[in-house]
């Protein structure tokens, strides 16, 4: 059996760190933030090339609270894409503000910049481009539109820990970047987590305070504010994990440079990866119009594979009500039908590759 991913070989290869480190948060009792969690922020901060970090309990949370430090609510628009996953489009309704949406780029499937000036209104706050998969949107002209009409820029980089665009870091380019540590990401906790990052010290307190109840000294709530602190334990974990991130970022390209070649010939396209920017394979996706074909082929030789996603937001029945149809989305509709993700992971080996990429190769009936 090949695994979509495989947490348990991540945990033996880092076991006595993980285990020392909970431990010591189970011996000190700093449950909820503390130490653990102040220090994990500190490194994730410099790792993101931003002043501050505030650790959360979930990327949504990240969302929401990023969004509610930029003042955004009820009656304000912000725009984001069809092609991502729902919590990004949630969060903006968590807000109260209207989420409003624009087509991907055919090759990366990222926001398309050329897109986004047509849906600014008065009303309009915010852009939330999202770097899907692990590679950037097309932060550059994002950031100027963005630069043009006033708007602030939330990152949603939740599957892009340490992607790059043009030398600079995802997290570092918006106003504020929100990151998910879901188990399943590139870098994941032990349980939920998130955290937001920016270089706006104003937008750092404003956030620190709404993650929890708004309280800037006890019982004093200056802010209306949420739970969205982060636990001890998963602060101590992702900080024994962050060290091993770039090792593990470096074995997701190389898995994806190894299948990148023994897929060229195969009836399939490989990922587009966008000029000077580094992708870091949260997914790695090919586009078949054998879609749902070849993921049965793969799955009878007992490889797990995954899709990301099967039916664009604005086609879900609970997101009937934003009042989009078929045929709005052309680009993020033609991705639902057609991605695949491959089985990557960093203890992936060389083996498991080639036996994914020589499952591909065989023809598929018409
Ligand atoms: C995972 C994810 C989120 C949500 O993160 P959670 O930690 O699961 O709440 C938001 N946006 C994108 C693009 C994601 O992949």
């Amino acid at each position: 059996m090949i695994p979509y991913l495989d947490l348990p070989a991540q945990y033996r290869s880092i076991k006595p760190e993980v285990d020392e480190a909970v431990q010591r948060v189970l011996a000190s009792a700093q449950l909820i933030l503390g130490p653990e969690v102040a220090a994990f922020e500190q490194a994730f901060a410099a790792y993101c090339r931003t002043s501050d970090a505030v650790g959360v309990n979930s990327g949504t949370s990240a969302l929401h609270v990023a969004l509610r430090a930029c003042g955004i609510g009820s009656g304000d628009e912000v725009v984001t894409v069809p092609f991502t996953f729902v919590a990004t489009v949630a969060a903006i309704e968590y807000a109260g503000a209207r989420p409003v949406l624009v087509d991907v780029e055919p090759g990366t499937l990222t926001m398309d910049p050329s897109q986004i000036e047509r849906v600014i209104t008065p009303r309009t706050k915010a852009l939330v481009p999202v770097h899907l998969f692990g590679q950037p949107a097309d932060m550059d002209p994002i950031l100027e539109i963005a630069h043009r009409h006033g708007l602030r820029v939330i990152e949603d980089a939740a599957q892009a820990h340490g992607a790059e665009y043009k030398g600079r870091r995802c997290g570092s380019m918006g106003d504020i970047a929100t990151f998910s540590f879901y188990p399943g990401k590139n870098l994941g906790a032990f349980g939920e987590g998130g955290a937001v990052v920016t270089s706006d010290r104003d937008l750092a307190t404003t956030m620190r305070l709404l993650r929890s109840w708004g309280e800037e000294h006890r019982y004093e709530h200056r802010l209306k504010g949420f739970n969205y602190r982060m636990d001890g334990i998963q602060g101590a974990i992702l900080g024994v994990k962050l060290r091993h991130l770039e090792a593990w970022t470096e074995a997701r390209r190389s898995r994806a440079a190894l299948y990148d070649r023994l897929l060229a010939d195969a009836a399939l396209r490989t990922p587009v990866v966008r000029d000077n920017c580094r992708h870091v394979y949260h997914c790695y996706v090919v586009r078949t119009a054998n879609r749902d074909q070849l993921r049965q082929t793969l799955a009878d030789q007992q490889i797990q594979t995954g899709v990301h996603y099967p039916i664009p937001v604005h086609l879900q029945p609970a997101y009937a009500d934003l009042g989009y149809s078929a045929g709005d989305f052309p680009v993020a509709e033609a991705a639902a039908r057609d991605v695949l993700s491959l089985p990557i992971f960093p203890e992936m080996t060389d083996a498991q590759v080639e036996a994914v990429a020589s499952a591909l190769r065989v023809p598929v009936q018409a």
